[in-house]
């Protein structure tokens, strides 16, 4: 609920406070709708149709115990908040809490848990996600089990009395292995565990945890949903109250929170997130093509080509597939040499901006995973990664034709 309130206009005139305009959690509202009005409402002040950038630390207060319900900017900022509401909407859940980064948002997450829980996680999740848990949560009496969740059974297997989240990327970075939400889902309620889904990759555009039965989605905002490269961030959305309630507490007391700034980058970029995941995803589908029948099917990891041995899943699971595309050159030395010849494509890590990135996890993303690791899983030094932004078709094939040539 936004802050009850009365403005009085210099003329006199006093208003009430104004709800958003859409109501954000009426799904029967479209999702390109939503992402451009939910969680936003005109300016208070002056009408302005765009969210103000909030740049304060702190909220004047009428007396003792009497504000707005805004008191101090780590609990609350109004720019904040527009796109907490705003991506929990999208995301078909109710409580949205933002962070300064992806990995920000995962530590607090985790500070829902205590020393002796165990916390079951995909195997082949984000480098920085393994890294978080093997080097430094586990210092704090956190037990993680890493599995391959492409076969739910595995999952299941690992589930121990203590085991109190289960916690999976799909599809994953950058391997492209699919989870089976609704098997995981239902193993996660069987033994009483937090389902907690790394949604980066597909987006709510592509893919919905909640109606896979997911407790809290997660998200790197740096990627897709702010899409243009220009801001750090994650956000966290559940439908529990009671998740939310602790969130909350976590995002205040630990203090991992975004600046306005950056929250206002995040909620421009969500506006169009309807209209750059599809081309995302057909410029992902052209390439991975393309790639398939130069290279050969085994040698191109993409969920929608039919040679992906999780194709049916990521057909029932997902509405579309993306724009990452990950290809076994064989050794470093031929990735190498083709990475350099890319010319609209830039080397750079990340991914899920309008730009076309090409990467090479083994020492980009997943350096921080070490080497017998990495080869166990499958991160192969001649392992490369793209990230197909939405130009024109023709000049980023014409791309990736002069690089492989
Ligand atoms: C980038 C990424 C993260 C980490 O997010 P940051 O914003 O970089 O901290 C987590 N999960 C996935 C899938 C990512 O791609």
């Amino acid at each position: 609920m936004w802050p009850e309130a009365t403005l009085i206009f210099p003329n006199g005139h006093q208003q009430p406070t104004q709800m958003t305009r859409i109501f954000d959690e009426d799904l029967s509202v479209g999702f390109g709708t939503r992402a451009i009005h939910a969680g936003q409402r005109p300016d208070l002040l002056s009408g302005a149709i765009m969210t103000p950038i909030y740049t304060t630390s702190t909220y004047v207060q009428e007396g003792l115990g009497e504000n707005k319900g805004y008191e101090y900017a780590r609990g609350k900022n109004p720019t904040r908040e527009a796109l907490e509401r705003n991506v929990a909407s999208l995301e078909g859940g109710i409580h949205g809490f933002a962070f300064s980064s992806g990995m920000g948002c995962l530590d607090s997450i985790m500070k829902m848990f205590k020393s002796g829980d165990h916390i079951i996680s995909g195997e082949n999740v984000y480098g920085g996600t393994f890294r978080l848990f093997d080097k430094i949560l586990q210092n704090y009496g956190l037990q993680f089990s890493f599995v391959d969740a492409r076969d739910p059974q595995k999952v299941a297997d690992a589930v121990k009395p203590n085991t109190k989240a289960i916690l999976m990327e799909t599809p994953t970075n950058p391997l492209m292995r699919l989870t089976d939400l609704s098997a995981v889902s239902e193993i996660a309620k069987k033994s009483g565990a937090i389902f907690i889904v790394d949604n980066t990759f597909a987006t709510p555009f592509f893919q919905k945890p909640f109606e896979h039965g997911a407790d809290i989605v997660y998200h790197s905002t740096t990627k897709y949903l702010n899409g243009h490269s220009d801001m750090i961030g994650g956000i966290a959305i559940t439908k529990s109250d009671d998740i939310a309630t602790q969130l909350q507490f976590i995002q205040n007391a630990a203090g991992a929170v975004p600046g306005p700034f950056d929250s206002w980058l995040a909620l421009r970029g969500t506006k169009t997130l309807h209209l750059r995941m599809p081309r995302h995803d057909s410029n992902g589908r052209a390439i991975a093509k393309w790639l398939a029948e130069k290279l050969g099917e085994d040698k191109v990891i993409y969920p929608g080509l039919c040679s992906h041995p999780q194709h049916e899943l990521a057909k029932k699971q997902m509405k579309g597939f993306g724009g990452m595309i990950s290809v076994e050159m064989g050794t470093k030395e031929r990735a190498n040499q083709v990475l350099k010849k890319f010319r609209v494509f830039s080397l750079a890590e990340s991914l899920g901006g309008v730009e076309s990135l090409i990467s090479h996890p083994a020492s980009m993303t997943h350096a921080s995973v070490e080497q017998d690791r990495r080869a166990k899983l499958g991160i192969t030094e001649g392992l490369i990664r793209l990230s197909c932004g939405v130009e024109e078709i023709d000049d980023l094939l014409a791309d990736v034709e002069q690089a492989f040539a």
